[in-house]
């Protein structure tokens, strides 16, 4: 999910520590069919996933993204990252939501994979979301507010699904006439 808001100042700095092969990874953007494919589940959680974690937690932040999930950098199975602001960044693999709340919000979203884009979107306001950690750990997180929407946003990806399929189809045409997707040489 990208971050919209523009009053935003801090610069996101970045570690130069770990050898980031920028080339490896890239982002996926609409109307790409990886957007749209099922995923599977993670079978290890081992240094290889974690490789890539890391790039895309360094991908989502170059990006000034809230959460990236493994299908926008091509990678159909099911994990994702989340950070917002400047909270530390939670993983999550093999995520499922085991409870929702019946109340709703409506908040403005956007996604890196849909860049210039951005609309309300009603989603659930408190989420249970279980699921592994990097390391193999299992947990269970009671999220509200903006890291529930991200939850589901990403979560979302895991099944094929935009934010812009929570729209009505007349106003979905309508912000879709003004994307325009990006060269790949522009990153
Ligand atoms: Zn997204």
């Amino acid at each position: 999910m990208e971050n919209n808001n523009t009053n935003q100042t801090s610069e996101t700095t970045v570690s130069s520590d770990k050898n980031e092969s920028s080339g490896d990874i890239e982002l996926v953007y609409y109307p790409d069919d990886l957007l749209r494919q099922s995923t599977t589940t993670v079978k290890d959680i081992d240094d290889s996933l974690r490789t890539t974690i890391d790039r895309m937690v360094l991908l989502m932040q170059h990006a000034r993204g809230i959460g990236l999930a493994a299908p926008q950098v091509g990678i159909l199975e099911r994990f994702f990252v989340v950070q917002i602001d400047s909270d530390p960044v939670h993983v999550f693999v093999n995520p499922s939501i085991v409870g929702t709340s019946h109340e709703t919000g409506v908040y403005e979203e956007g996604c890196l994979s849909i860049p210039g884009l951005y609309a309300d979107v009603k989603r659930p306001s408190e989420i249970q979301v279980q699921a592994w950690s990097q390391n193999g750990r299992p947990f269970t997180l009671n999220a509200d507010g903006m890291l529930a929407r991200v939850i589901l946003h990403e979560l979302d990806h895991l099944n094929g699904v935009l934010f812009l399929d929570h729209l009505a189809e007349r106003k979905r045409e309508k912000l879709l006439q003004r994307y325009r997707k990006p060269q790949d040489a522009a990153r």
